[in-house]
């Protein structure tokens, strides 16, 4: 797959921008979190970041609302990845081992819905 194909597929996950202060924030929002004024426009935010903090979930969570995969359930990694425009998504992690998520880790966004998912540089070369 060619970068460009890479790059018009990628999903972008909605943000918004405030006219006034430039403030960014997730999910989409009306008003601003820092100057009040309901002058925020929807935008499309960074497709990378970097992890800023993650934990791994080691057990099924309760369910409903976790859906486990049909192949049953698997340890994974759910953190915060920092995007460029300095706000932290709250993301599930895919990675080939957990330790590639140390050290502010690159990722990928990877899917929108129904959470932000994002994937280590070494799991998608795997793909
Ligand atoms: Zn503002």
């Amino acid at each position: 797959m060619s970068t460009t194909k890479q790059a018009m597929d990628a999903p972008r996950l909605p943000g918004s921008r405030c006219d006034h202060c430039g403030n960014v924030a997730f999910p989409v929002t009306d008003g601003c979190q820092r100057c009040g004024r309901q002058e925020m426009r929807t935008v499309e935010l960074s497709h990378h970041g970097s992890v800023w903090g993650f934990t791994v979930q080691r057990f099924a969570p309760k369910s409903p609302p976790y859906v486990p995969p049909a192949e049953g359930f698997t340890p994974f990694a759910v953190g915060y990845v920092e995007l460029v425009e300095g706000i932290k998504v709250e993301a599930v992690l895919d990675c080939v081992d957990f330790k590639d998520l140390e050290d502010h880790a690159s990722v990928t966004l990877t899917a929108t819905e129904p959470v932000p998912r994002f994937a280590t540089s070494n799991l998608l070369e795997r793909a």
